[in-house]
């Protein structure tokens, strides 16, 4: 890592505080995200969680780091209310859509991908399936087992909470004591096979009308929802990593889950820094697929949807979740969207006015320290809105070189130029919007100019002004050059 970047801080969810970053092995850094289950389309609150972290993996990235970026896909166990009980959510839908699962996996898969993309999220290093890891799942479960910290019943494995809680602090991520859970637990009603209602399934015996059932050593069954990311981080990226992520809504009992799952088989915490977003709220309330409070991104990218006014760019829609720190709560107003697409566009314009820059002797401020401030923000916890506010201190330089207000030196604008489109396009992964929009404009652009041109001949200049006239105010400039016409 160069000098000039500084030490990256990161606040650890299970500490509660902010701590120097420092990896396992010198220069790699494992990297696990919780990824969505494929049961729905993605709504704009996942989205918010997924390229925060991709923030982090860029970023990381940007530091020098070779990172192996771990995000998985839940494609069974995960059952109704996050609980042990009800219908698997993928075996449900099919149920209500007369398809087979995998067809329900296979369709959300692509649209998470698919939105993803659009939003300039970089693909994970591995995206491992929940189904495609079975077996890995049945050898953590016997490894509970044979230490002691799982019990057998009616063909289900119960992870023993109370005995593990004899020897790791059941609770630690989440901040809970045991006795206020046992309190806030109904009692066994004799219904319940478990011998404590604060148990969670590893292994889950199917019924005859289950769909999605496997053979284990204990019948035929499958997995619980929290086992899967255990099984999967602890393979592709050992039994103690750096960095575990996900929504601020699954650290209990997920994520919790997942640490007591870690110690209990292979006897270490499997995590150094736990990272938690928190969440999108529309109207005031989590965006959430249960209660229906949601905006989805290709509504986003339409317009189609009443509590929108218009259309967004997917880049002004990820600038947009740029505008609050992680850890903080981000409410989607029409107005907040606006002002970013304002901020977006301001700084677009900046960034792409740097290479034209003129340069004097010397620079009036100490552009060192303009760039060093980029780092700053993002060694602060990956503070986005920071870093947004410091590049904007370079953009109200740039405008001021502009005017003749101040001055770079030709050594200062070459740097200046380099971290800034580092920082934008690089870290925060932002686009231009014409490199996005182009492709699907231009076949129409070909055909109104294609338009425009036989008017001119026709000497029709009534129609010919009007196309033009019509295209600026869509934002488009046209230009009649010696090479012909361009367009903007
Ligand atoms: P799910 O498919 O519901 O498990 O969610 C996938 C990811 O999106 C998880 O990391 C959730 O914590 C996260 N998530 C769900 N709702 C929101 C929200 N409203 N804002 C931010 N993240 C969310
Ligand atoms: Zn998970």
């Amino acid at each position: 890592m160069h000098a000039k970047q500084g030490e990256l801080f990161i606040y650890n969810s299970l500490s509660g505080q902010k701590e120097k970053f420092v990896p396992i092995h010198k220069n790699f850094v494992g990297l696990y995200v919780c990824g969505p289950t494929v049961y729905n389309f993605v709504h704009l609150g996942n989205c918010r969680t997924f390229i925060s972290f991709d923030l982090v993996y860029r970023y990381l990235l940007h530091l020098g780091y070779k990172v192996r970026y771990v995000r998985n896909i839940t494609d069974v166990g995960h059952l109704e209310n996050d609980a042990d009980e009800g219908e698997d959510k993928i075996a449900k839908k099919a149920r209500l859509e007369q398809l087979e699962p995998m067809e329900i996996v296979q369709q959300y898969t692509l649209d998470f991908h698919d939105v993803l993309q659009k939003f300039n999220n970089l693909p994970p290093s591995i995206e491992p399936t929940a189904t495609a890891h079975i077996i890995e799942q049945i050898e953590m479960i016997k490894q509970i087992i044979q230490n002691g910290f799982a019990y057998e019943i009616n063909g289900s494995v119960y992870f023993d909470v109370l005995k593990y809680n004899e020897t790791h602090p059941y609770g630690e991520l989440s901040g809970r004591k045991i006795e206020d859970l046992i309190a806030g637990t109904r009692d066994l009603d004799g219904q319940d096979e478990k011998r404590n209602p604060l148990d969670f399934a590893l292994w889950k015996n199917a019924s005859s009308e289950h769909i999605m059932k496997w053979p284990s050593p204990w019948g035929i069954g499958f997995p619980g929802w929290h086992l899967e990311c255990s099984a999967m981080s602890t393979k592709y990226l050992g039994d103690h990593f750096d960095i575990h992520g996900g929504g601020m809504d699954l650290k209990f009992p997920h994520h919790e889950c997942e640490i007591a799952q870690g110690c209990a088989s292979t006897g270490k915490s499997p995590v150094n820094y736990w990272m938690h977003g928190n969440m999108l709220t529309l109207n005031g309330k989590k965006m959430s697929k249960s209660t229906g409070n949601t905006l989805l991104p290709n509504e986003m990218f339409s317009g189609e949807n009443d509590q929108l006014q218009k259309a967004y760019d997917p880049t002004v829609v990820r600038f947009f979740t740029m505008q609050a720190h992680y850890r903080s709560t981000l409410d989607f107003t029409s107005d907040a969207l606006n002002a970013a697409e304002k901020g977006f566009e301001r700084l677009m314009e900046a960034v792409s006015s740097l290479e034209k820059l003129p340069t004097s002797e010397q620079s009036s401020v100490d552009v060192s320290e303009l760039i060093a401030n980029f780092y700053s923000a993002m060694n602060d916890d990956f503070n986005a809105p920071i870093l947004v506010a410091n590049l904007f201190d370079a953009v109200k330089f740039i405008n001021s070189i502009k005017i003749g207000n101040a001055s770079i030196s030709k050594a200062d604008l070459k740097e200046l130029t380099k971290e800034m489109n580092a920082f934008i396009f690089d870290v925060l992964g932002l686009q231009t919007i014409s490199a996005q929009s182009n492709t699907k404009l231009a076949p129409v652009m070909d055909l109104v100019l294609q338009l425009r041109q036989q008017a001119r001949e026709n000497k029709d200049w009534t129609t010919s002004d009007q196309i033009r006239d019509g295209l600026a105010s869509a934002g488009i400039v046209v230009k009649d050059g010696k090479e012909g016409t361009t367009w903007s």
